[in-house]
C-alpha cells in the first residue's frame, strides 16, 4: 500500500533545483545509498524540467510502496494537462528511464502522470508505519536549501563521480595491462608446450624405430640360433651315431675280449653316446619346427586308431606295481583332420611324462569333443608342478629342479615340452597344463576338429 511522504508543486526553474534536493533527501531518508540517492534525482529533476518547458509546471508526490513494508520508493510527477510522448521527450526516448528501476508515462482524466520507481534495500524492512509518519512529518517541517545550495552540493557530487570515474579507468588500464601480460604469458607458455610436444614425438618416432630395429635384429638372431641349432645337430648325428656304433662292436662277443673294467668303461661311452644322440635328435626336431620347416601333411585321422597304436607301444613301459597306464577309448567315430604322425608325437611325448614322473598311480589319457574343438588329455597322479613353473616348463631346456624322474625312466633333454608345444601351435591348437604339487598335473591339447587350410 503506498504511503505519500511529500508531494510538491513546480511552476519555476528554481523549484527544479529543490525538487532534486528534495529527492535525494527523502532517497536517503528511505536508506538508498548516495549512488541511487542521485539517480533518483537526477532522473526526477529532469523529467520535472521537461515537464516545466513543456506546460509550465507539474505536481510532484514521493511515496513508499509495498505490501508490508516498504520496498520502493516510487515518485509520480503529474502534469496538468495532457501530454503526448513527443512533449515530454522531444523525440528522445526518455533515457532517464536508465538511472531508475522502472519509469512508465500514462495518461488518465486529462493528466498525465510519469511514474518512477527505485528498488528499496533490505534495511527498509525496519521502517514502520509510525517511522513513515514520523518521517513525512520531517519532511514537512524542514524547509528545502537555496538552489545554491544544491549547485553546491551537486557540484560535489559530480566530483566525487568525475574520481569515481578517473579511479574506474586507473582500475581498468590496470587490469588491461595485467591482462597483456597475462596473455604474453600464456602465449610463451603455449609456444613452450608446443616445442616440448615436439620434441617428445620427434623421441617417441626415433624410439619406434629403435624398437622396429631391435626386433629386427631379435628375428634375425633368433633365426641364426635356430640355423645354427640345426647345423650343429646335423653335423653331430653321424659321429654320435658311430662312437655308438663302435662301442657296441668294442663290447660285441665276437670281438677282442675285454676285461670287465674296459667292458663297464666302453658301456659308460655307449649310455653317454646314447643320451647325446637323444639330445642331438630332440634340438634338430625343435629347431626344425621353429623354422617352419615342417609342413603338416593333412588328413583326416581316427583317434581310435591313435589311442590304440600309443596303447600297444607304451604298455610295455608302463609294467610297474601299483601302476596304471589307461588309455580310454574315445568314442566313435572319433574324426579329426590333422596330421597323425605330428599329433602322435605330441601325445607320446605327453605320456612319456607322464610315466617319468608317476611313481604310483596312473596316467589317463582321453579325448573328449568340446565346443567343436577336440580336447585330448593326459593326466597323472605324479609329482606334479608349482604353479609358478607351469609356463617355464615349456621353456627349452628347462626342467623343474625337484622333480626327479622315476628310475630307470632316463633324465631327459628338457627340450619335449617345447617342441610338443610348438608341433600343437603348428596344427592350429594349444597345448596347456594345470597341476598341483603332490597331486599330478593334466597337460591338454586343444584342436579345432577340422584344422589345416
Ligand atoms: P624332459 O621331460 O625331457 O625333462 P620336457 O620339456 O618334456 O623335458 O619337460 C620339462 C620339465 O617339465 C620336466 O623336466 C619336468 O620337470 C616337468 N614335467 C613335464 N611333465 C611333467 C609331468 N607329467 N609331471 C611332473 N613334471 C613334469
Amino acid at each position: 500500500m503506498p504511503r505519500s511522504l511529500l508531494t510538491m508543486t513546480i511552476r519555476q526553474a528554481h523549484d527544479i533545483f529543490v525538487v532534486r534536493q528534495r529527492g535525494r533527501e527523502v532517497a536517503a531518508a528511505l536508506g538508498l545509498e548516495e549512488q541511487d540517492q542521485i539517480r533518483i534525482a537526477t532522473a526526477l529533476s529532469e523529467v520535472a524540467r521537461q515537464m516545466l518547458a513543456a506546460v509550465g509546471g507539474a505536481e510532484v508526490s514521493f511515496q513508499a510502496v509495498g505490501r508490508h513494508a516498504p520496498q520502493s520508493l516510487q515518485v509520480d510527477v503529474v502534469s496538468p494537462v495532457p501530454l503526448t510522448q513527443a512533449d515530454l521527450t522531444r523525440g528522445d526516448p526518455l533515457p532517464v528511464g536508465r538511472l531508475v528501476d522502472t519509469l512508465s508515462v500514462s495518461h488518465a482524466d486529462a493528466v498525465t502522470v510519469v511514474t518512477m520507481s527505485r528498488r528499496l534495500p533490505p534495511s527498509a524492512a525496519r521502517l514502520t508505519p509510525e517511522r513513515l509518519d514520523a518521517l513525512r512529518a520531517e519532511l514537512a517541517a524542514t524547509s528545502p536549501g537555496s538552489p545554491l545550495d544544491e549547485l553546491a552540493a551537486q557540484n560535489q557530487q559530480l566530483i566525487a563521480a568525475l574520481d569515481e570515474v578517473r579511479s574506474q579507468r586507473d582500475e581498468l588500464a590496470r587490469l588491461n595491462a595485467e591482462l597483456q601480460e597475462t596473455n604474453r604469458g600464456v602465449l610463451a607458455l603455449y609456444g613452450q608446450l608446443s616445442e616440448e610436444l615436439e620434441e617428445t614425438n620427434r623421441g617417441v618416432v626415433a624410439l619406434y624405430a629403435e624398437l622396429d630395429e631391435k626386433s629386427a635384429q631379435l628375428r634375425g638372431a633368433n633365426e641364426a640360433k635356430t640355423r645354427f641349432l640345426a647345423n650343429a645337430s646335423h653335423e653331430l648325428r653321424a659321429p654320435v651315431t658311430a662312437i655308438i656304433g663302435l662301442a657296441r662292436l668294442l663290447a660285441d662277443a665276437s670281438s677282442d675280449p675285454l676285461t670287465a673294467e674296459q667292458l663297464r668303461q666302453v658301456e659308460l661311452i655307449r649310455g653317454s653316446a646314447t643320451d647325446l644322440l637323444g639330445l642331438v635328435n630332440d634340438l634338430l626336431d625343435l629347431a626344425k619346427a621353429e623354422s617352419g620347416r615342417i609342413e603338416p601333411s593333412w588328413e583326416d585321422v581316427d583317434l581310435c586308431a591313435v589311442f590304440g597304436q600309443l596303447r600297444g607301444t607304451l604298455r610295455a613301459l608302463a609294467s610297474r606295481p601299483q601302476f596304471e597306464l589307461v588309455v580310454e577309448e574315445p568314442e566313435p567315430p572319433a574324426l579329426i583332420r590333422s596330421d597323425e604322425v605330428l599329433l602322435s608325437r605330441v601325445l607320446r611325448n605327453l605320456l612319456h611324462n607322464g610315466l617319468k614322473f608317476t611313481e604310483r598311480g596312473e596316467v589317463r589319457m582321453r579325448a573328449r569333443l568340446d565346443d567343436g574343438r577336440w580336447e585330448l588329455s593326459v593326466s597323472d597322479t605324479g609329482v606334479g608342478i608349482p604353479p609358478e613353473l607351469h609356463e617355464r616348463i615349456f621353456e627349452e631346456f628347462y626342467q623343474v629342479p625337484s622333480a626327479t624322474p622315476v628310475p630307470g625312466a632316463g633324465t631327459g633333454t628338457g627340450l619335449g615340452l617345447p617342441y610338443a608345444r610348438r608341433l600343437v601351435t603348428l596344427l592350429g591348437g594349444s597345448l596347456t597344463v594345470s597341476s598341483e604339487p603332490g597331486r599330478g598335473s593334466t597337460f591338454t591339447v586343444r584342436l579345432p576338429v577340422r584344422g589345416g587350410p
